[in-house]
């Protein structure tokens, strides 16, 4: 196809790159068949309440088991998966896959428990979202708004008069809306805050440089803002009590990140919930 031939040019063009590339294009084609081999798998990172630490629920990571590389992680197939359009099935099994088994969370009893869906710029404008959500949603006796949709910042932003159309389709099948990697893109949260959205997700990076008076000043900010916009806010990638404490006593809505947990399989999932102490 033209997007596979996009890469041989990559290697024409780039010697020094040619095993990397080389690598893609044979990644490519191990990808096209690792759905139907079973080797797509959705983990779950944790999200708990800032306050009480109570789990409020997860986050929908999607991993690739190669049969001979191991783990493979989204940040090197879901490129591949996006310029190949195989982005579009695999996001159809995680969709469906991450609420059929916050379904059976909910039926355990942990029936407070949402989950968070990564959309990619594909997916998202892809023509039959709405239709797909909708068909997941009345499949499923979750009620919607536990469906967290996420997009980034950069997606939302990159043409944004028709991407608050689809969004207010997505919010008017009861689903809920989340801004990925919030603070990396070029909104301002007023801007942003015409969306119908519900959640704002502060970006890892933030997180990581609150040891710094000026990073702590910028995560106040955003943290104020969200709050007079009344958005709910959650923070990626806590590994410390040190970045606890301080979102905590800034108003941060929910955590998410090693600290509390790595993202894992849905059956580690399910002991971590029965083990998770809020102690
Ligand atoms: P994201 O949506 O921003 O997800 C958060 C990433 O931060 C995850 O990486 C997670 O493992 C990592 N993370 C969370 N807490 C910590 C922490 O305390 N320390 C460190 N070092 N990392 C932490 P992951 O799973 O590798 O995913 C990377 C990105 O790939 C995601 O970023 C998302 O953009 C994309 N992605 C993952 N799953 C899917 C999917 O099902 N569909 C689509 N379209 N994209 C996905
Ligand atoms: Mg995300
Ligand atoms: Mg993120
Ligand atoms: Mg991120």
């Amino acid at each position: 196809t033209a997007k596979s031939r996009g890469g041989n040019q990559f290697i024409f063009y780039k010697p020094e790159l040619n095993d990397n590339a080389q690598d893609i294009l044979a990644l490519e084609n191990d990808l096209r068949r690792a759905l139907q081999n079973n080797e797509i798998e959705v983990f779950y990172q944790p999200q708990v309440d800032a306050n009480t630490l109570v789990p409020t629920g997860s986050e929908a990571l999607v991993r690739w088991r190669h049969p001979s590389r191991g783990i493979i992680p989204p940040g090197i197939f879901i490129p591949i998966a996006e310029s190949t359009g195989m982005i579009i099935e695999i996001g159809k099994f995680v969709l469906e896959t991450a609420v059929k088994d916050t379904e059976t969370w909910h039926s355990l009893g942990y029936s407070e428990l949402h989950i968070g869906i990564n959309l990619s710029s594909r997916q998202f404008t892809q023509s039959n979202l709405m239709e797909l959500v909708q068909h997941v949603v009345t499949n499923t006796t979750l009620p919607a708004h536990f469906i967290d949709l996420e997009i980034t910042e950069s997606l939302a932003m990159s043409n944004a008069e028709t991407n608050i159309n689809i969004l207010n389709g997505l919010k008017a099948i009861g689903a809920s809306l989340s801004i990925d990697d919030f603070g990396t893109g070029y909104s301002s949260l007023a801007y942003l805050h015409s969306f119908p959205i519900d959640t704002i997700k502060i970006d890892r990076s933030f997180v990581i440089n609150l040891d710094t008076k000026e990073g702590q000043a910028i995560a106040k900010t955003i943290l104020a803002m969200a709050d007079s916009l009344k958005l709910s806010v959650v923070a990626e990638g806590i590994e410390t009590k040190e970045q606890q404490a301080f979102l905590q006593s800034h108003n941060c809505n929910i955590l998410q990140g090693y600290k509390f947990g790595k993202p894992m399989p849905k059956d580690e999932f399910t002991v971590w919930l029965q083990k998770y102490n809020t102690l």
